[in-house]
């Protein structure tokens, strides 16, 4: 397999299981590997790209823009505060707002920037203690203070499927945060909440099913290639 053949079968299956494919944005999760092989996944006509780590996308960043590749590039990771500096002005979508202070942060730096930096809110839906993401109570108290911040643009909602092999465990959780997405728009954000993002390699096809419109796919697509 290539990684484009990967990427390939990716797009088909957004085209089966999706009921609005036409909304469905791949992120190529490129944590796993390197700036030679992010070529590979580019040469094969893919330029939105997800990275967890501050540093890292930072120096991937650059080394894009030396080449002058454009590049859509998403924050998928945990982003603690001090390295917000880092991202600030190049990241399109931060995929993993968790607190009100990192929120505040990057408010606090795009307005520095001149930027109004697109959001998602990540949400920990059954509160498994060893995930990231809001506990759907913290997020109710934070929202209309989230909802005050001007230099960011909150888009929809973010989450990890479950660890679990009992597929409609995953498949519940991420129905939830298709519910929560809903109520949400229709309580305090006016529909103006238009992404989900939830769906990884092991999982994507029944997050598709439950109406994602963001999947995040890395092992998947270098399946073979490495
Ligand atoms: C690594 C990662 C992914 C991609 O996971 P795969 O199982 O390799 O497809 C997606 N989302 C987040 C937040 C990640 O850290």
């Amino acid at each position: 397999m290539t990684i484009k053949e990967n990427l390939l079968e990716v797009i088909e299956d957004i085209k089966k299981y999706s009921p609005y494919p036409e909304k469905v944005k791949l992120v190529a999760v490129t944590k796993y590997i390197d700036e030679g092989v992010i070529e590979k996944v580019i040469d094969a006509g893919h330029n939105i790209l997800g990275e967890n780590k501050a540093q890292v996308i930072r120096e991937k960043i650059d080394y894009f823009k030396e080449k002058k590749i454009n590049i859509e590039w998403h924050f998928i990771g945990n982003l603690q505060k001090n390295k917000v500096k880092y991202i600030i002005n190049d990241v399109n979508l931060i995929h993993s707002i968790n607190k009100y202070s990192l929120a505040e942060e990057i408010d606090k730096r795009a307005k520095q920037v001149g930027r109004v930096v697109d959001v998602l809110l990540e949400i920990n839906i059954y509160g498994e203690e060893s995930k990231q993401g809001y506990d759907i109570n913290e997020l109710l108290l934070d929202i209309d203070n989230l909802k005050k911040l001007e230099n960011i643009n909150i888009k929809g909602l973010m989450t990890m499927g479950p660890l679990a092999v009992d597929e409609k465990i995953t498949r519940k959780v991420f129905s939830e945060l298709a519910k929560l997405k809903e109520e949400l728009n229709q309580k305090y954000f006016s529909n103006t909440l238009t992404e989900l993002s939830m769906g990884m390699s092991e999982d994507y096809k029944i997050a598709l099913e439950e109406g994602s419109t963001i999947v995040r796919i890395g092992t998947k697509l270098y399946k073979g290639t490495l």
